[in-house]
């Protein structure tokens, strides 16, 4: 495997970024995809590595053009892009049939171009969803209960996209080796102004315009570890045969998120809420607001998430959520994002 290129797809994302970053830094050849060439040379710019190393392709996640040139050469893949998105779309389908029919682009490609291993970016999203309130404890022996209400487009998409993957590779997989790491909210420093929607939770906190807490909460990890962890599920000489691997920190409130940055920024969380909203407003809310119906769905529930089995199978660890939130909301500052 040693000598041949790694595709990681999306290279434009916050993930892809950091994943790219560390295997160019490790000597690898990185293939990437971007939607767009005219992409290309932002984020060259942005990843700032060594670019005989990385070649870009265009593929998007809704067409067949480019995957098969874009795996040529390659023996392993991670899979990372899928939409992420700021708000709630109208319609379902417009994050499941990207998420969902692109892994299937990308895996029938693989296997066609002889990948080796294929890392599937899925989410705890396809894992800790559709159980109700109250605490909760998740391995990767549980899935998604898509048969629940309440369940977001996100939630959906990362769970139908991950199990039509692996039923894809149970029927017509053969010889290539599938696995997928599942991360909760992933936080860490930003790379610029196109910032994945899970640092959004911060900027709104700094910014104030999140003006209180409501009862929710979630795990959060690292965008370091989580690349890191791809590396060591794409290098490991273990067979990855079916592995699922959770990346979380650990869970907390968004109240504790707010509290972090107080603790820990001072002066520069001026504008971060001290206040909690209760309950039956987030309910009043939510007859107007679709976010604050999918809060209302959250409230009270915790989801603790066991990254047990990447510790003993990989050797991971996470940084503290602490560091992850701050330097997420320290780079929002340098770089002009949020203003304090
Ligand atoms: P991100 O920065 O928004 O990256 C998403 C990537 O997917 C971007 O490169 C985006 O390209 C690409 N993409 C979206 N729709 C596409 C399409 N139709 N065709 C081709 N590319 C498309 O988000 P991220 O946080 O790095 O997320 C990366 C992966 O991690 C996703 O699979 C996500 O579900 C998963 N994940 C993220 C979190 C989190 O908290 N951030 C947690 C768990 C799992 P453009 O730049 O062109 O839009």
């Amino acid at each position: 495997m040693a000598d041949k290129a790694v595709l990681v797809s999306g290279g434009s994302g916050y993930i892809a970024g950091y994943l790219i970053r560390q295997l160019v830094q490790q000597g690898r050849t990185v293939h990437t995809t971007v939607r767009d060439l005219a992409r290309e040379p932002a984020v060259r710019q942005l990843l700032a590595v060594d670019n005989s190393r990385l070649k870009f392709f265009a593929a998007d996640l809704t067409a067949d053009a480019g995957w098969d040139d874009a795996m040529a050469g390659c023996s392993l893949v991670a899979h990372v892009a899928s939409p992420v998105p700021f708000g709630v779309p109208k319609s379902a389908d417009e994050l499941i049939v990207p998420a969902r029919d692109g892994a299937l682009r990308a895996l029938r490609a693989a296997k066609a171009a002889g990948v080796k291993r294929f890392v599937m970016t899925s989410s705890v999203a396809a894992i800790a969803y559709g159980r109700g309130r109250g605490v909760h404890h998740f391995t990767e022996a549980d899935w998604t209960r898509l048969d629940q209400p309440g369940l977001t487009p996100y939630i959906q998409s990362k769970t139908i996209a991950e199990r039509a993957a692996r039923d894809w590779v149970a029927a017509e997989g053969a010889g290539m080796e599938y696995c997928s790491i599942n991360p909760s909210v992933v936080l860490g420093p930003v790379w610029g102004r196109d910032y994945s929607a899970s640092v959004v939770i911060v900027k709104k906190l700094l910014d104030g315009s999140l003006g209180a807490c409501p009862d929710i909460g979630f795990g959060v990890v690292d965008v370091r570890d989580v690349a890191d962890l791809h590396v060591r599920a794409l290098l490991s000489p273990a067979s990855m045969a079916g592995q699922r691997f959770i990346a979380n920190g650990r869970f907390l409130k968004l109240r504790e998120v707010a509290d972090v940055l107080h603790a820990r920024l001072g002066p520069q969380a001026h504008k971060v809420t001290r206040r909690n909203v209760p309950d039956w407003l987030v309910r009043l809310a939510a007859r107007f607001h679709p976010v604050a119906r999918v809060v209302v769905g959250e409230l009270g529930s915790v989801r603790h998430q066991s990254s047990a089995h990447a510790q003993a199978v990989l050797g991971w660890s996470t940084r503290p959520v602490e560091q992850s939130i701050v330097d997420s909301a320290r780079s929002l500052i340098d770089l002009g994002i949020v203003k304090v």
